[in-house]
């Protein structure tokens, strides 16, 4: 190869590991703009969830799907406080890379439930009061209402208690969503998945709903309870029209 024709491969190996650079960087400036809209919509959901007094105080904790890992509120400061930077990563085996804030003490759960439910993106946990009530007193929503089908089942069970924070808590967490969307913890509170952050606050939100309405029920007497074979028609009707068309 003359000499002019080495420099023309030169040129265009440059030309061409500019090019992989360029699309390197375009990827990385990508990522990190999709990583600050998503520390803003989770802050944005704790501080809603907040706000419309479904967790008291510091109570509960919402994450989303990120990257391999996931990003979710900080421990220990109040919702009116916390900004994009303050959201924290996790990575799926639980480390936190870099200098960042301590994420929420109940972490592990959050982790648990993205593990066992792959099709979803985003985690709300509240200790919303009537859902706490009904989870103290160890009663499982059943099909009292045909709206509980919102939970992708025919009840809301309460799961066993587990300290906050532990790894059984994680595990029991992760059976208990394995074939539906919300749970009740006992002596604890309430967990809601969704595939977006606002779908995970609306279902929490619906779960302390439908677990007031059961409170009332109950204080009446015995509820009357869908059959199970027309709560498997609500649930199909949900997952092809979406609730809203149905409520
Ligand atoms: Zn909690």
């Amino acid at each position: 190869m003359s000499k002019r024709g080495k420099n023309k491969v030169k040129v265009v190996k440059a030309k061409a590991s500019k090019t992989k650079k360029g699309s390197k960087t375009r990827a990385r400036k990508a990522h990190a703009r999709d990583e600050l809209a998503l520390r803003k919509a989770v802050a944005a959901t704790a501080l809603a969830m907040s706000r419309s007094g479904l967790s008291p105080g510091r109570s509960g904790n919402v994450s989303a799907r990120f990257g391999g890992g996931m990003l979710i509120t900080p421990t220990g400061l109040a919702y009116e406080d916390i900004g994009p930077k303050d959201i924290v990563f996790v990575n799926a085996d639980g480390s936190v890379p870099g200098k960042q804030r301590q994420p929420s003490s109940e972490w592990q759960f959050h982790l648990a439930a993205y593990r066992a439910r792959p099709d979803m993106g985003a985690v709300v946990h509240t200790h919303s009061m009537h859902a706490v009530v009904l989870a103290c007193a160890g009663r499982s929503i059943p099909a009292f209402h045909y709206m509980v089908a919102v939970s992708g089942n025919s009840d809301i069970p309460v799961i066993p208690y587990a300290t906050f924070g532990s790894e059984k808590l994680a595990n029991t967490v992760a059976s208990g969503l394995a074939d539906r969307r919300a749970c009740l913890m006992a002596h604890h509170g309430a967990i809601a998945l969704g595939e977006t952050l606002p779908e995970a606050l609306e279902l929490a939100h619906e779960i302390e709903v439908l677990a007031e309405q059961y409170t009332k029920v109950l204080a009446i007497g015995p509820p009357a309870v869908l059959p199970e074979s027309e709560m498997q028609i609500v649930i199909e009707q949900f997952k092809h029209y979406g609730q809203k068309a149905l409520s």
